[in-house]
C-alpha cells in the first residue's frame, strides 16, 4: 500500500514512555498531529489467560497480553513507582540528575491527576544500617505502590484521556521506518501501511528491543551494550520479610559476591503476591506480582534474586545469552519454567511433584519442578547461593528448606544506541526511549524519558 497519512510525530509503542511522550506533545501543542502505533491490544483487550484463570501454564499466545499492548509492559505490573534515579535505569549518564529527577516527579503528577495515589513510602536508615552490618547495600529510595489493579485503572483514564486528542492505532506491528523518509511501516491484519511523520519516536520497550537493535545494525546506528542480569524469583511465606515490607514496601538490596565481586540484585519484592511467567518473544521466564485487593492477596512474598554481568569484547550479544539460558530452562522443563526448593538446589537433588507437594511454601505458580543447576551457569548459581544465605542474615528464614526458586528470570537491557538529546546520531528526527533503548527499566524513568523527549521536539520547533 502506498503513503496514507502524514503526522507531525509518530510514537511506536504504546507504553508509559510512548503514551506520556504523546500527553506532553498534545497537552502543549493541541495542534499537533500525533499517532501512536502499539501491536498490542488496547488496554481493557488484554487479557492473560493465567490471569483469569482460563489455564494454569502459559500457552504462548500471539500476542503476550503481559508485555504488549496499550500501558506496556507496566499495565499489569505491581505499579512500585520508584522516585529515585539511583536505580531504575540509566537517565542519569546521559543527562543531568536533578533534571531527571524533576522529570520522574511531573509524570507522577500526570500519573495522580489520572487517579495514581499520593502516599508514599519513605527510607529507612535503622534498616539501611541493619544491611550495612552484615556486609549487604540497601538502595534507598521514596517508593509509591500503585497496586496492579489501581495501576490498571490509572491507564485506563490517562489511555482515554489521550484518545480525545490523538490517535492510537492498535494491533499495529512495526516492521520498519525509512531512515531518510521517517516513513513508517506497519502491518495490521496482515496489510502493510505506510506512513509518515516529522519525527519518529521508538519507544518499544522489551519486548521490542529485537527489532530496534536490529534496524539499528541494519541502518548503521551504532549501539553500546548494556548489561544482563540473570537469576531467579525467589518466594517464600510473606512473614519473613514483613519487618522490612512493613515500613519500606520494597527492599532492594545488593550482595557483592565474595568469590566473584559481581554484583546481585534482591530486587522487585511483591508482598503477598504472585509468582507470573513472561513470554518474552517465545522464550518463557518469571516475574512477580501483587495485588492490592485483601481477597486477591496471597500468603507469600516474592523477590527477583538476579546477577549482572557486563560482558566486554569480543562478545557482544547480551540479550542473547540471557535468552540461550532462559530457553534452556524452558527446554528442560517441557517447555515451561523450572521451580526448586532451596534446600533440594543445596543438596544436589532435582525437586519433584512429591518434594514440592511435601513442602510448607504452595507455589503460587504452577511450574515444573526440576533442577536450576541443570540450565543456570555455576558463576550466577554461586552468586545466588551466596545471596540467600546472606539475605538470611537479616531476614532469618529465607535460606529455608522450603523457599522456592523459580527459572529462569532474566532482565535484559537493550544496548543504547548512539544518541544525541536521544535523537539518533546520524538519523534525523528519529528519537528512541525508554527500555526499548536501553535508557531504562522501570515505570518512573521510561515516563520522564518519555516527557523529556517530548520537550526536547517541543523546543527544537
Ligand atoms: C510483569 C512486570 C512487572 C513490572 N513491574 C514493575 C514495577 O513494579 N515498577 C517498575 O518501575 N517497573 C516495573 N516493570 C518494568 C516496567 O514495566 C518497564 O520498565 C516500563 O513499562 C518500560 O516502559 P516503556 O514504555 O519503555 O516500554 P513498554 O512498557 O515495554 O512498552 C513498549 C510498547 O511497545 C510496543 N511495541 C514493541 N515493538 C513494537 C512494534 N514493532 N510495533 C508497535 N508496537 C511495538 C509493545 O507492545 C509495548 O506495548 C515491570 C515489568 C513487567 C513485565
Amino acid at each position: 500500500m502506498g503513503l496514507t497519512k502524514h503526522y507531525d510525530a509518530v510514537i511506536i509503542g504504546g507504553g508509559i514512555g510512548g503514551l506520556m511522550c504523546a500527553y506532553r506533545l498534545s497537552e502543549r501543542r493541541p495542534d499537533m498531529k500525533v499517532v501512536i502505533l502499539e501491536r498490542g491490544k488496547d488496554l481493557e483487550n488484554r487479557k492473560c489467560p493465567i490471569l483469569t484463570g482460563a489455564v494454569s501454564k502459559c500457552i504462548k499466545c500471539k500476542s503476550c497480553a503481559i508485555m504488549e499492548g496499550m500501558a506496556g509492559a507496566g499495565a499489569f505490573s505491581d505499579g512500585k513507582y520508584n522516585i529515585t534515579t539511583e536505580y531504575g535505569g540509566w537517565l542519569p549518564r546521559v543527562m543531568d540528575e536533578k533534571k531527571v529527577m524533576d522529570y520522574i516527579l511531573q509524570a507522577d503528577s500526570i500519573l495522580v491527576e489520572h487517579g495514581a495515589q499520593k502516599e508514599v513510602y519513605e527510607p529507612d536508615n535503622e534498616l539501611k544500617t541493619l544491611c550495612l552490618q552484615h556486609d549487604l547495600h540497601m538502595q534507598q529510595a521514596r517508593v509509591k505502590h500503585l497496586g496492579t489493579d489501581a495501576n490498571f485503572g490509572t491507564m485506563l483514564r490517562l489511555i482515554s484521556d489521550l484518545k480525545q486528542r490523538i490517535e492510537i492505532i492498535t494491533e499495529a506491528t512495526v516492521t520498519d521506518v525509512k531512515k531518510d523518509t521517517r516513513e513508517v511501516v506497519y502491518v495490521k491484519k496482515n496489510e502493510e501501511h505506510i506512513i509518515s511523520g516529522d519525527v519518529v519516536i521508538f519507544a518499544v520497550g522489551r519486548i521490542g528491543n529485537r527489532m530496534f537493535e536490529k534496524w539499528c545494525d541494519n541502518n548503521g546506528i551504532l549501539r553500546h551494550n548494556n548489561q544482563v542480569d540473570i537469576g531467579v524469583r525467589v518466594e517464600l511465606p510473606y512473614e519473613v520479610w514483613k519487618h522490612f515490607s512493613s515500613r519500606i514496601y520494597e527492599p532492594k538490596i545488593i550482595n557483592r559476591s565474595s568469590h566473584y565481586a559481581d554484583r546481585t540484585r534482591m530486587f522487585c519484592f511483591n508482598e503477598r503476591g504472585h509468582v507470573v511467567t513472561e513470554n518474552s518473544d517465545g522464550v518463557l521466564t518469571v516475574n512477580g506480582h501483587s495485588y492490592k485487593e485483601e481477597e486477591r492477596k496471597s500468603a507469600n512474598s516474592n523477590f527477583a534474586l538476579l546477577c549482572s554481568t557486563n560482558f566486554t569484547e569480543p562478545f557482544n550479544e547480551p540479550v542473547e545469552y540471557a535468552r540461550d539460558i532462559a530457553a534452556l530452562a524452558n527446554k528442560i522443563s517441557g517447555g515451561f519454567v523450572l521451580v526448586q526448593r532451596y534446600g533440594d538446589l543445596m543438596a544436589g537433588k532435582r525437586t519433584t511433584e512429591h518434594r514440592l507437594k511435601a513442602g510448607t511454601v504452595r507455589p503460587t505458580l504452577d511450574a515444573v519442578p526440576g533442577d536450576l543447576s541443570l540450565c543456570m551457569p555455576k558463576r550466577q548459581l554461586d552468586n545466588i547461593v551466596e545471596t540467600i544465605q546472606k539475605l538470611d542474615e537479616i531476614a532469618p528464614g529465607t535460606a529455608n528448606y522450603d523457599t522456592l526458586l523459580y527459572g529462569v528470570e532474566c532482565k535484559y537491557y537493550s544496548a543504547r544506541p548512539d544518541v544525541t538529546d536521544f535523537e539518533l546520531n546520524d538519523a534525523k528526527g528519529i528519537y528512541a526511549l525508554g527500555d526499548g533503548a536501553g535508557f531504562t527499566r522501570s515505570l518512573s524513568q521510561a515516563a520522564a524519558n518519555g516527557l523529556i523527549v517530548a520537550d526536547i521536539i517541543l523546543n527544537r520547533q
